[in-house]
């Protein structure tokens, strides 16, 4: 039954720190409230609230109601002790509540980061500055003007700039203060030290110099160190440099010193005007830093991609390039050297097509042009290299371009895929050849057969389809083995290859059933290229094993079925015609050709 109890309890830590910023709390609104508080009504400086969205901001949600009740106490104590008193005390409480915890839910997804993003600081400045104040000033105005008899108006605008103000003076120093960057900052050695105080120094008498008289109304000229002290030293300058002008300025206005205490208004309207000033300052300087911190930390990330970048550059096996887009090479890694021969330097400034065949160039541009046309995603081409090697080097190149404006060119990455071409190739090869005689098979020839029927269609070429076939094969492997049967294959692929042009295409498409593609050469040329190959074929005597010499090795004669082919026909159509004129040949006695009607 104990446990729940114990875990509801918080951390002693956070006990501890919860319990420093309800100090911190009680100190800042007493200090407002004593310093600040000149004609007994509210505090002419609020800065309680700055602690409040900084505290909350930067805490996690589940300690809020932890921080909640120590920041009400503290409030409380401040107002009862040093303020309007125990009557006015818990409405007041209710306005501080709510000016500060709207603008610390609405900020929440920053995670107490608003100031280093510059639509954060706008966001802080409407919220914080604006909105949290109004609806103080509202509950805040309506409580005091029921207990005592002030006027709405007056309290309502006293309200809101006092505390407007405040907020946007203090929260941005109390943020880094609670982040601890203020403490780090006083580690520093001295030297480091010198040159933001130097700079603050440099505010401080400004604004001193500026409120210590009224002769000339120099207010815009605090901006200047303000500007360069945030140039220099980004948060704590402009912090820094706020708090300076708003503790400075602020005292000599109220103690009747400077331009400002000089324009002839009541009093309010120079509070308000002073609290507009110090709003046109904070906008001036806050979201400066915030695009600062914004550069600094995209610096940091382009140096940090950079460094992985060049370091994957110069590891990997392969060929990383940057290249321009017109095709430039600007930079190579060292692997270069392996797959093209000279060493990195040497490509630099080259045009990448060095490093491609001149055959596949136009397929490497196409990519390149792709690629810097659309840069989102990556696009593939492969090459071969120009290098003179017994077997070719491909390459596959992944191209993308670096984003935004095609002139900032692309990163290339080339690898090695020669042993995987070989594999394609030597597998593309096994589909499509005849084992025992290395002639093309009898699927490969159908492709061939389909590609010169389209170019007959279209009228650029004409072509004969020959079907041949060995004639008493049987008694061949009958008489002599099948092992010679296979020699006399062989042999028959031989002779034929020998006997017509290369640029016919002859294949194996059945166990002793040859097809020939004949390209290019009429029907009559045709017949007369059959009829040289039977009588060669009559010519040929099938070389036997050693061990069979004594032997004299089977003659073998072919019947040749011709055909032309008609560029309105299939495949299908055309060889069943060829194997017509086939049949016709063996039955007119083999060994002859015969062509189809
Ligand atoms: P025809 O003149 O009518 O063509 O008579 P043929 O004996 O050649 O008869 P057919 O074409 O029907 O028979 C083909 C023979 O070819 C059958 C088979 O023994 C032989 N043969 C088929 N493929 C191979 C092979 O790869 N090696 C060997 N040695 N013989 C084969
Ligand atoms: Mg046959
Ligand atoms: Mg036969």
């Amino acid at each position: 039954m104990q446990t729940p109890v114990i875990a509801a309890l918080p951390a002693p830590s956070m006990i501890s720190s919860v319990a420093r910023l309800g100090l911190a709390s009680l100190v800042l609104s007493t200090a407002s409230l004593v310093l600040t508080r000149f004609d007994g009504s509210i505090a002419f400086i609020w800065a309680n609230t700055g602690l409040v969205i900084a505290a909350l901001s930067l805490r996690p949600p589940e300690q809020w109601r932890w921080l909640l009740p120590a920041f009400g106490v503290a409030m409380f104590a401040a107002t009862v002790c040093f303020g309007m008193g125990l009557a006015a005390a818990a409405p007041l409480l209710a306005a501080t509540m709510t000016e500060a915890t709207l603008p610390a839910w609405l900020l929440r997804r920053w995670k107490g980061h608003f100031f280093d993003r510059v639509a954060g600081v706008v966001m802080f400045l409407l919220v914080a500055g604006v909105l949290g104040p109004l609806v103080g000033a509202v509950i805040a105005a309506t409580a005091i003007s029921l207990l005592t008899d002030a006027s709405w108006e007056r309290t309502a605008i006293r309200w809101f700039t006092s505390h407007g103000l405040g907020t946007i003076t203090f929260t941005p120093l109390i943020m880094l203060l609670l982040r601890g960057e203020v403490g780090r900052w006083f580690q520093v050695p001295l030297r480091e030290k010198m040159g933001p105080v130097a700079m603050l120094g440099l505010v401080a008498v400004v604004v001193a110099g500026v409120f210590l008289q009224d002769d000339i109304p120099l207010l815009f000229l605090p901006m200047l160190p303000m500007l360069a002290a945030t140039m220099l030293y980004v948060r704590i300058g402009a912090a820094g440099s706020i708090v300076l002008l708003v503790a400075i300025g602020g005292t000599l206005s109220v103690t009747g010193h400077g331009p400002i205490h000089a324009i002839p208004t009541p009093p309010l309207s120079r509070i308000l005007f002073f609290q507009f000033y110090v709003g046109c300052a904070a906008l001036l300087v806050l979201p400066v830093s915030a695009l600062l911190k914004q550069h600094r930390r995209a610096i940091r990330d382009l140096s940090q991609s950079e460094a992985r970048f060049r370091l994957l550059s110069d590891r990997s096996a392969d060929v990383i390039l940057e290249v321009a887009p017109d095709g430039t090479i600007l930079h190579a890694s060292p692997s270069v050297t392996q797959v093209a021969g000279r060493p990195a330097a040497y490509y630099l400034g080259q045009h990448g097509f060095t490093l491609v065949h001149p055959e596949d160039q136009h397929v490497l541009w196409r990519a390149h042009r792709q690629a810097l046309a659309n840069p989102d995603i990556a696009h593939t081409a492969q090459f071969r290299s120009p290098r003179e090697t017994p077997e070719p080097a491909w390459f596959e190149a992944a191209l993308r371009g670096l984003g935004g404006t095609a002139g900032q060119g692309l990163i290339v990455v080339l690898r090695d895929i020669s042993a995987r071409k070989a594999t394609e190739l030597a597998l593309e090869i096994a589909a499509s050849t005849d084992p025992l005689t290395g002639l093309v098979n009898r699927r490969s020839f159908l492709q061939r057969l389909r590609n010169q029927i389209e170019h007959c269609r279209v009228g650029s070429s004409q072509g004969s389809v020959a079907l041949v076939d060995l004639d008493h094969f049987k008694s061949v492997n009958d008489r002599f083995g099948h092992a010679v049967g296979d020699l006399a294959l062989q042999a028959f692929a031989r002779i034929t290859a020998a006997t017509i042009d290369r640029r016919h295409c002859l294949a194996r498409i059945g166990g002793e059933e040859f097809a020939i593609l004949l390209v290019g050469i009429s029907p009559e040329e045709a017949q007369a290229a059959c009829e040289r190959l039977r009588h060669a074929v009559e010519q040929l005597e099938v070389e036997l094993p050693s061990a069979m010499l004594e032997i004299e090795g089977p003659r073998v004669t072919a019947s040749i079925g011709l055909v032309a082919i008609d560029p309105e026909s299939d495949p299908a159509t055309i060889l069943n015609r060829a194997d017509e004129a086939l049949y016709r040949a063996k039955a007119s006695g083999r060994n002859c050709v015969q062509v189809a009607d």
